[in-house]
């Protein structure tokens, strides 16, 4: 029970690694609400986990939604303390191929949703005496990727948001601490549909297996244990700070 008694707003929450959140800091006494622009995957990602938990919709590029899904939070549970921004999306091509339009729809979701959510969840966490906030960046927001220009920038803006972030906040002296998180390869719908739409989806699979030194894919669990650490308590000393879970990926 590592977050007994704290409310987590977790985004993201019908699928991968923000579902793998929600679960894990269902087990360990968190209040969840799982938020995701799906209704129907999200919906029944909640019912999975039963009562208190529960579902909000919300688009992370609406600054709307933002507010509503903060005040569904607090009138729900009365606090907020730990947000974990896992929505993200990634689009392929390389930068002779890649439009304009993917780069904008890629930063929209990634860096602004992010930005977003931080700047949200301020008020309610001051009202705590402190929070939480994870930011899901990538080993692409540490390391380059050929195909992925869009994907890597949005991911190092989200590393260097999330350190500002953190900045701000302990000058202030807010009690609120943010740190990024840097997957590599993990198993989720979202590297399923990457694999699916490879030019040889075998060749993609092996060599996905292959990327990581400890000789696996990462599952969803791996990362959701992280953020238990980097919402809990425990990680009291622990902000503007990059947590890797990347099986020794980038340790090369
Ligand atoms: P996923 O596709 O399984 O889940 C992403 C979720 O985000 C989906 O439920 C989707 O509906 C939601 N989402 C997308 N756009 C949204 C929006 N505008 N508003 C609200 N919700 C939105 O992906 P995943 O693999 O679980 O990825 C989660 C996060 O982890 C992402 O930020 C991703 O970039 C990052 N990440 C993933 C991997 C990996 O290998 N899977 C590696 C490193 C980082």
């Amino acid at each position: 029970m590592r977050l007994a008694g704290k409310v987590a707003l977790i985004t993201g929450a019908a699928s991968g690694i923000g579902r793998a959140c929600a679960h894990r800091f269902a087990r360990e006494g968190c209040r969840v609400v799982l938020a995701d622009r799906d209704e129907a995957t999200g919906r029944a990602a909640a019912a999975e986990l039963g009562e208190p938990h529960l579902f909000v919709t919300l688009d992370v590029t609406q600054e709307a939604a933002w507010a509503a899904a903060v005040a569904r939070t607090v009138e729900a549970f009365g606090r907020l303390d730990i947000l974990v921004n896992s929505a993200g999306i990634g689009i392929g091509g390389d930068i002779e191929t890649a439009t304009l339009a993917s780069w904008r729809l890629v930063h929209a979701v990634n860096s602004d949703g992010t930005f977003l959510g931080c700047r949200a969840v301020f008020a309610p966490m001051k009202a705590c005496g402190g929070g939480s906030i994870i930011n899901m960046s990538s080993v692409a927001g540490l390391v380059g990727d050929p195909d992925l220009p869009a994907y890597c920038a949005s991911k190092g803006a989200v590393r260097l948001l999330t350190k500002s972030v953190a900045l701000h906040a302990a000058r202030q002296g807010y009690g609120i601490r943010c740190n990024s998180l840097h997957p590599s390869f993990v198993q989720t719908p979202m590297v399923d549909r990457m694999i699916a739409t490879a030019k040889d989806p075998d060749k993609a699979r092996k060599q996905i297996e292959r990327a990581a030194p400890l000789g696996r894919i990462g599952e969803a669990d791996d990362v959701a244990t992280a953020a238990v650490f980097l919402a809990s308590d425990e990680s009291k000393f622990v902000t503007g700070s990059e947590l890797v879970v990347d099986g020794g990926t980038t340790a090369r």
